[in-house]
């Protein structure tokens, strides 16, 4: 047995826990590293082999985002997902999917909840995300409230159950906390970019466990050359716009002029591109301003 076989042996059906009762797990796998390499061979022709190694071809596609020859390989998981979740999940159309169905099945008893240190207040400045979180005193009122309301809508649906209500019918005031279950099935290119949009911090907090789970727990031990990759171009890269390196070339130009080495708020500002000035908030300047943080640029 080779050790990738063994790898995939150990790792199939293994249950990764996500949220309080969620989970991902693997169920098969089409492909290794080396599948991406092979397919890219066949574009680039054999004469390539002798100037790069699996590796640096690997590094060269998901750089260049020549993206086939991440699609010949697959994978296919059974993921276990609160339905507010899984709604957002759903979005990614390149995927193969098959739920369960709470037609045909009485849905599943189970709902996530929200422990007292958990809740989490609405972000300030980003109108999709959130800010800190709240005091556990008022957490504890709140996972109280959640439990009544759970309690409830589960009971309501199990009478109307019991009344003979159709189960099509009955489930329509379930919570969106409720669990799913799906077969998920998806292409190494598209699964990366599923995992990049969720793993980012501005995806949900909750989506954002699921994603980096997958990623890894999943992907990066069973195709590490490209997780590398992945990781290093995608995930923790930054794109520098045309207005960024704009900004940036004022920036310096200004500090050469000063004898200075490192930037201040208002040398930013005096650098920020024309279009941005009169903006009294502008979400492109915030993010040039992290990056320009990130690079070590400005204070
Ligand atoms: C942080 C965040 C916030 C979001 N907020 C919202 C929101 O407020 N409201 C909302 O409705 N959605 C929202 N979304 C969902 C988002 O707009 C996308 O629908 C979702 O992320 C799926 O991305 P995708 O279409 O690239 O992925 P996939 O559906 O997997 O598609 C992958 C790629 O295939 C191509 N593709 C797939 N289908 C088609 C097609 N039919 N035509 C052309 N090209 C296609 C595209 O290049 C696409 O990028 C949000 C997503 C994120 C990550």
């Amino acid at each position: 047995m080779t050790e990738q076989a063994e790898l995939v042996g150990e790792l199939r059906w293994k249950k990764f826990p996500v949220l309080d009762d969620g989970f991902v797990c693997l169920v098969d796998v089409m492909g290794e590293d080396q599948s991406v390499v092979q397919a890219a061979r066949v574009s680039y022709g054999k004469g390539t082999r002798r100037v790069s190694d699996d590796r640096g071809l690997i590094r060269y596609l998901m750089r260049h985002r020549h993206s086939t020859p991440f699609e010949m390989a697959e994978l296919k998981f059974l993921v276990r997902v609160p339905m507010d979740c899984w709604r957002q999940w759903i979005r990614h159309r390149t995927a193969n999917v098959n739920e369960y169905s709470t037609r045909y099945s009485e849905a599943i008893d189970s709902a996530q909840t929200t422990p007292p240190d958990q809740w989490r207040t609405q972000a300030a400045t980003n109108r999709q995300g959130s800010g800190d979180l709240l005091p556990t005193e008022v957490g504890e009122t709140l996972s109280k409230r959640e439990a009544e309301l759970q309690a409830l809508t589960r009971e309501t649906y199990a009478e109307r159950l019991t009344h003979g209500v159709a189960r099509e019918q009955a489930r329509k005031d379930l919570p969106l906390a409720t669990y799913t279950e799906a077969y998920w099935k998806i292409d190494l290119h598209n699964l990366l970019h599923f995992l990049a949009l969720r793993m980012d911090a501005h995806a949900q907090w909750e989506i954002r466990q699921y994603a980096t789970t997958l990623g890894e727990q999943i992907v990066q031990p069973l195709f590490p050359l490209v997780w590398e990759a992945f990781v290093d171009y995608r995930l923790q890269a930054m794109a520098i716009s045309r207005l960024d390196q704009e900004v940036i070339a004022r920036l310096m130009a200004r500090l050469a002029s000063e004898g200075r080495g490192r930037a201040t708020e208002e040398d930013f500002l005096a650098a920020q591109d024309p279009a941005w000035t009169e903006l009294t908030r502008c979400r492109e300047r915030d993010e040039c301003r992290d990056k320009l943080v990130r690079l070590g640029l400005l204070q």
